[in-house]
């Protein structure tokens, strides 16, 4: 596979390939820009996905496309760095080559940045009915299934069957499962109430449901109790300390044997990171992870090196790994950038040390929670923080202006707008109309 623009063919300079245009790949990728590196991004997207806004799409407020950017506009005025859309199937330590589904990749230095993909611990009947969200694709699968969920309604014959296509699980009480599940409660408020007048919108229910004693488990503590309050307050119905064991599409199943039917089942309980065939003396099982030194480089290989989600790297205060958040992937990202200069330049590599930037969730309309420290914010000021963070953090200024223009006009119009099932969804377990109508 060709490598770099014909104008470096010839320079001596490293070939770094990066794996994965994710918050981390493409952060390394501006900051070895025009540096005497050759570097190639191989992405199996042809986008970068702000994953922070996926649930806006997924519940109409945002278009795909405005929270999407295309690589080869990013790479296009970079001379030393190309782009190839392929799927990365595993890599050759020794001879030094990625294998991809489009043919062999050699490197010199390699950087794997392949993020984290859902986390269903093992339950296969879970994975194959649930819905998820890590990619816009997901996200419109989403926004179709809920769609047809309320035209569905709109057949069934009595109450029990409406009550089942408008009874929405989301599972996972992290910040996906909060803000997705305020999402929808503020679209039963709205769109529910005022286009499906031949529903009654309490019909609707979404329940969150979390393994444990609390929603938000990594924010403090009053910040997770605040959360649940707004989210009460907005008619979610919380249900901790239980596990979803079982869903067949129609049917959530409790640990505690308690069953629930339900069209949609949204699985947001977990993360795992995209781990490669070929490195295995560096993974760690348990945490799904590649085990890197304080440079990110690879345990047990040499001149690869892992970023973001897929990397676990031990650092005191952050004994069990950095969070899985996009500050991590990017400042991981910008000092490896760093490290590699130096390396070039004669000098030594120095350590990597995270700087916590705090968390925030949003739950609705004038309702987040930021955690800065010891200090906690909630409310309006909270909510106008977590928009103005996600908005500078957009990639490309016409995503920014896409989203901001989507925010004004949501936020004055009280409307999603963007509620068009333009590739329906097609599940792999239909409740027929004759079930919808009789079984609860
Ligand atoms: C719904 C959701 C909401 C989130 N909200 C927040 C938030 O509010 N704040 C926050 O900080 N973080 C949030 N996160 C987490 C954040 O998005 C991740 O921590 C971050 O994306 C990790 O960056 P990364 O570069 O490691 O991986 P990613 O950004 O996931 O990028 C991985 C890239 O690798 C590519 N790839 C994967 N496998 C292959 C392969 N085999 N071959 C080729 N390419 C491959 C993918 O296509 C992708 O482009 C959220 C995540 C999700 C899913």
């Amino acid at each position: 596979m060709s490598q770099v623009r014909r104008r470096y063919e010839g320079l001596p300079y490293p070939k770094v390939v990066v794996i994965g245009g994710g918050f981390a790949g493409l952060e390394v990728v501006k900051g070895l820009n025009g540096r005497p590196f050759k570097v190639l991004l191989l992405d199996k997207q042809n986008h970068h996905c702000f994953q922070p806004l996926l649930y806006q799409v997924a519940t109409a407020s945002l278009s795909a496309d405005s929270i999407a950017h295309p690589f080869r506009t990013t790479v296009a005025p970079m001379d030393n760095v190309a782009f190839r859309m392929c799927t990365v199937q595993g890599v050759d330590p020794v001879a030094r080559i990625v294998h991809t589904d489009r043919g062999e990749v050699p490197f010199d230095i390699l950087i794997i940045a392949t993020g984290s993909a859902t986390n269903f611990f093992g339950n296969v009947a879970i994975e194959q009915e649930a819905m998820q969200l890590k990619a816009i694709s997901q996200a419109l699968d989403i926004r179709s299934d809920f769609l047809q969920d309320f035209e569905a309604a709109l057949y069934a014959q009595n109450e029990e069957g409406q009550r089942r296509y408008l009874n929405f699980v989301v599972v996972g009480g992290g910040p996906t499962g909060v803000e997705m599940a305020g999402a929808l409660a503020e679209i039963r408020r709205t769109i529910l109430k005022r286009e499906y007048r031949e529903l009654e919108s309490d019909r609707m229910q979404i329940w969150l449901i979390d393994s444990n004693d609390r929603l938000l488990g990594n924010f403090s503590g009053p910040s997770s109790a605040k959360a649940k309050e707004y989210l009460e307050g907005m008619g979610v119905l919380v249900k901790l300390n239980a596990r979803v064991t079982a869903y067949d599409g129609k049917m959530v199943t409790f640990d505690s044997g308690e069953r629930m039917a339900s069209h949609t089942l949204l699985w947001a309980a977990g993360v795992k990171g995209v781990l490669l065939p070929g490195l295995e003396a560096a993974e760690v099982p348990k945490a799904n992870r590649y085990e890197v030194d304080r440079n990110n480089a690879l345990v047990a290989y040499k001149d690869i090196y892992a970023l973001g989600d897929v990397a676990l790297m031990h650092e005191e205060g952050w004994e069990r790994g950095h969070p899985q958040v996009a500050p991590a992937a990017i400042q991981q990202a910008q000092w490896l950038v760093r490290n590699l200069r130096r390396r070039a330049a004669g000098a030594p590599m120095q350590p990597f040390a995270y700087k916590d930037k705090g968390s925030m969730a949003t739950i609705g309309r004038y309702k987040a929670v930021v955690d800065l420290g010891r200090i906690q914010v909630s409310g309006l000021v909270a909510w106008l923080a977590w928009m103005f963070v996600h908005l500078m953090s957009l990639v490309g200024y016409r995503n920014r202006i896409q989203v901001l223009a989507g925010w004004a006009w949501k936020y004055m119009s009280w409307k999603n707008t963007i509620r068009l099932i333009i590739r329906p969804y097609v599940r792999k377990a239909t409740i027929t109309e004759q079930e919808a109508a009789v079984r609860i």
